[in-house]
């Protein structure tokens, strides 16, 4: 792709086609190299569209036009014009017009797995967001909604298996060839985005759900040949999520068939396609000796997530893809609600919140920032953001918090009622969300247009002889690239005065009064709230719950963090509180290293922790999260200029090691406590206890390495399932010892073959962060086992080594800027999409100091500098160098 001009497609600019389409048929004639493709349908005027007897404009990206019909007519070469991205027919007769046309593609050498490719000779399809286009010349944008017919024809005995969305209709042999057909109708109008088609030797493991109708619906899975028994737990996931959408928000399923498809190279996760999703393998396939707990979670969690589009993002679909958070951020959110039913809704809280503030909230303080509703963008598939899904995600729930459980399910109802079948915008489903309750969230709009993570200054003053506690919030927001100016945001923030005991004191509030609910709202840029009747100097418990996605800057004493990690009643903020002291020990510990001083004492923080151990009211997977410091990146957006990350490594290390030494009997004792009993199951409660035992493990190699690294070797030896051994060999590899590399080698050597578990084995390696990081990570590259053509392994070595070793990628010298840079440019050529994406791994490079901002430099500079690169790598790199 040229480089020189790429466009940038802007919010204001949207209009309606002037044209819309009738019912569709599709036929794939599929062959490796040459796929023929006949698209026939009939154009009416669009009523919403204000031009008349327009030009047709189609879409179409590295396709060969074979021969286009208007009205049964074959057009001559001279009655349309047609580019590398579009057909134009500028003559068109009054409509409605019939048109036909026939393209032809190459699935083989489609590296970029966009539009319809081969993935282990299986044809397979991913069309979000703009990949339909690589197969026909269509309005391939999400506001153009139609029925689907389609016929696939294929060698029998190469794809015995056949599958589009929608209902199968008929299918056969043909007769006096060595092919067959299969015909699939699906009679819910959706956007081209939605379509997929699957063929090939596949095998599939069969169920069947009964709805709230009584409806039977035939379930299928398809994998690759011979790992039939490892969709157990993926079938069981489905029928979890049919069921809990049906009780949650009253949703049903509306096919007679829903498919799901595990295919080995894929960009993304997974894929919602209607009635046919297709997912990345490592989100379907699991057996206990094969995947992890947080597999299984995993897995649990995105089939929930791609079915539950089935109603919010395929019903009602997103007009255009700036309102992409539209159906992300809700379907994030849906499946947040579900996996917390189903587990520990506390646990899930926090995990949810750490993943924000390793992905979302750095993309927020960074070059990337943008609005959850982006207003302009040169490459949507980089809009695939964090901050669409997960700060998407954050204002759902927002939302619910404002306006309450009850509204917020009539909200969802009346969203489902007026806009079924619709291509809806982020306009519209706020609009049900103050209709259903009555109140007026204009301001809390704000949120979906307005980037950069708010900070909240916190000030508080205790009037004993009044009994008045004073909460003063200050909001601020910083200038993020293209918004200087911000405005105040509306934001919901639980909270509690905890009393002397550790109880929670009545909330009364001046011009208020008694507070119906623990949650105060500051709309104003600074606003006091003055408690009254407060008896005794209360401690404040502020954002329980991570009730709003902001940054509190507070100053609390060490003994009132304390007092929060052991008192406070919101789990979510006993763990906060742990975490704030945590991440003040550490920088105090990095001051202390560089200015050659003892290190501050970190004996408080030990003996809370060793009470939280002891405390048998708390749960296990609760105590490994406190047992958790806050990460390396933490750490550095904290300090957020000028930041050493050998430095940063160092006294991070250095707290683990106090404490695991401090704590070294209460972890042995854990060690013995949580053995393996039994057989493996992924129940929260077993998965807790495992969690519990590899974080205390964790802790442990860095306060009694030697003693560690005989456990783990224990642990390794007799280990039942992958958690056991990912646990041990996730301790072992912060360990500079001969075993940490043997042990590595062993599991490889066990493991050889089965290709996600190989990812997982190249996934501890990026992790290793002694020095030398980045010469080991291109030595890994040349590794048999190494694909740079598999996604999944180009996210487990070079993903893991920017996002999860944060000395190693940012190397004093450069050399992990190099590497990385040297990687993005050899995969650019193959897979903008997934080259892009790992650019976006140099987001944080303006936190560092001078000489790894210069390294990083000449490495964006670099790939901005490169002749011949996609739009997507462009627009990525060129915005983290300037911003
Ligand atoms: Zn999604």
């Amino acid at each position: 792709m040229a480089q020189d001009a790429p466009t940038t497609i802007h919010l204001k600019d949207y209009k309606p086609a002037p044209y819309v389409p009738g019912d569709l048929f599709l036929n794939f004639s599929l062959e490796p190299r040459a796929t023929r493709v006949t698209s026939r349908l009939q154009f009416s005027a669009n009523p919403a569209s204000k031009e008349k007897n327009a030009a047709l404009v189609l879409t179409g990206e590295r396709i060969k036009l074979v021969s286009v019909k208007l009205d049964s007519k074959a057009l001559a070469a001279s009655d349309y014009v047609f580019t590398d991205s579009d057909l134009t027919i500028p003559n068109i007769p009054a409509a409605p017009f019939t048109l036909e046309i026939e393209t032809e593609c190459d699935p083989v050498g489609n590296t970029a797995l966009s539009g319809l490719y081969q993935s282990s000779g299986i044809f397979c399809t991913q069309c979000e967001a703009e990949g339909f286009r690589r197969i026909t010349y269509f309005y391939d944008r999400p506001d153009v909604m139609t029925r689907y017919t389609v016929r696939m024809e294929a060698n029998k005995a190469a794809c015995p298996v056949l599958l589009s969305n929608g209902n199968f209709q008929e299918g056969g042999d043909i007769a006096g060839t060595d092919r067959h057909f299969a015909v699939w109708h699906d009679p819910h109008p959706k956007p081209s985005y939605l379509f997929a088609l699957v063929a090939g030797d596949l095998a599939g493991v069969h169920g069947s759900f009964t709805t709230m109708s009584s409806k039977t619906v035939q379930l299928g899975i398809y994998v690759e040949k011979g790992k039939e028994d490892r969709c157990a737990w993926a079938m069981e996931s489905l029928k979890a999520s049919m069921r809990w959408d049906e009780t949650a928000f009253g949703r049903e399923y509306d096919l007679d068939v829903f498919n799901i498809v595990a295919v080995s190279d894929f960009n993304m996760g997974a894929m919602e396609n209607k009635g046919l999703n297709v997912f990345n393998d490592k989100y379907i396939l699991a057996l206990p000796e094969t995947a992890t707990d947080l597999d299984y979670t995993n897995i649990e969690a995105i089939i929930a997530h791609e079915y539950f589009h089935n109603w919010t993002g395929n019903r009602i679909t997103c007009r255009d893809w700036f309102q992409l958070c539209l159906k992300e951020g809700l379907t994030v959110f849906r499946d947040q609600e579900f996996s917390s039913d189903l587990r520990s809704r506390a646990v899930k809280r926090i995990t949810d919140v750490k993943t924000l503030r390793a992905r979302q909230m750095p993309e927020d303080a960074g070059p990337l920032a943008h609005p959850p509703r982006p207003n302009a963008y040169i490459e949507i598939n980089n809009f695939y953001t964090p901050t669409v899904y997960e700060k998407g995600a954050e204002i759902c729930r927002m939302m619910k918090t404002l306006i309450g459980e009850k509204a917020f399910r009539k909200a969802m109802d009346l969203y489902f009622e007026r806009h079924d079948g619709e291509a809806a915008t982020v306009e519209d489903f706020v609009a049900c969300m103050a209709d259903a309750s009555g109140r007026d969230l204009s301001q809390f709009f704000k949120w979906y247009e307005q980037a950069g993570t708010p900070h909240v200054k916190v000030t508080t003053h205790y009037d004993a002889k009044a009994k008045t506690f004073d909460l003063t919030l200050a909001q601020k927001t910083a200038p993020t690239p293209g918004q200087a100016d911000k405005q105040p945001m509306h934001i919901p923030l639980g909270l509690g005065l905890v009393g002397p005991s550790g109880e929670d004191m009545a909330l009364d509030l001046e011009g208020v009064g008694s507070l119906n609910a623990p949650i105060i709202e500051l709309t104003e840029e600074k606003k006091l709230f003055r408690f009254r009747n407060v008896t005794a100097r209360p401690v404040l418990s502020l954002n329980r719950g991570f009730s709003a996605p902001v940054i509190l800057q507070e100053n609390v004493s060490p003994e009132d963090q304390l007092f929060l990690m052991g008192r406070d009643k919101d789990t979510f903020n006993r763990w906060e509180a742990g975490q704030s002291l945590g991440k003040s020990l550490i920088i105090a510990n990095l001051a202390a290293l560089r200015d050659k001083l003892p290190p501050p004492r970190s004996k408080g923080y030990a003996d809370a922790l060793q009470k939280t151990l002891a405390d048998t009211t708390l749960d296990a997977a609760f105590k490994a999260l406190m047992l958790g410091l806050p990460t390396e990146a933490d750490i550095a957006a904290a300090i957020a200029k000028d930041v050493d990350t050998d430095l940063v490594l160092q006294s991070r290390n250095r707290l683990r090691a106090e404490l695991g030494a401090e704590l070294k009997d209460s972890l042995l004792a854990i060690w013995k406590d949580t053995e393996e009993r039994g057989a493996y199951a992924p129940t929260p409660e077993n998965t807790g206890r495992r969690s519990l035992r590899y974080a205390a493990l964790g802790l442990l190699a860095a306060g009694a390495p030697k003693i560690a690294v005989d456990l783990i070797q224990r642990d390794l030896a007799k280990a039942s399932n992958m958690t056991a051994e990912i646990g041990a060999l996730s301790a072992l590899v912060g360990i500079d010892a001969p075993e940490t590399n043997l042990e590595l080698e062993n599991f490889h050597a066990r493991h050889a073959g089965d290709s996600l578990l190989v990812d997982k084995w190249f996934s501890l390696h990026s992790q290793v962060a002694t020095p030398g990081a980045a010469a080991r990570i291109e030595a890994l590259m040349g590794h048999p086992d190494f694909r740079l053509s598999t996604p999944n392994r180009v996210y487990a070595l070079i993903g893991g080594f920017t996002a999860m070793n944060l000395s190693g990628f940012h190397a004093a010298d450069g050399e992990g800027y190099r590497v990385v840079a040297d990687t993005i440019l050899k995969l650019d050529k193959t897979n903008p999409q997934v080259a892009a994406r790992l650019a976006t791994g140099f987001r944080s490079w303006r936190l560092m100091d001078e000489a790894r901002r210069k390294a990083a430099t000449v490495q964006l500079e670099r790939i901005v500098a490169t002749p011949g690169l996609s739009r997507d790598c462009f627009e990525i790199a060129s915005k983290t160098l300037k911003g």
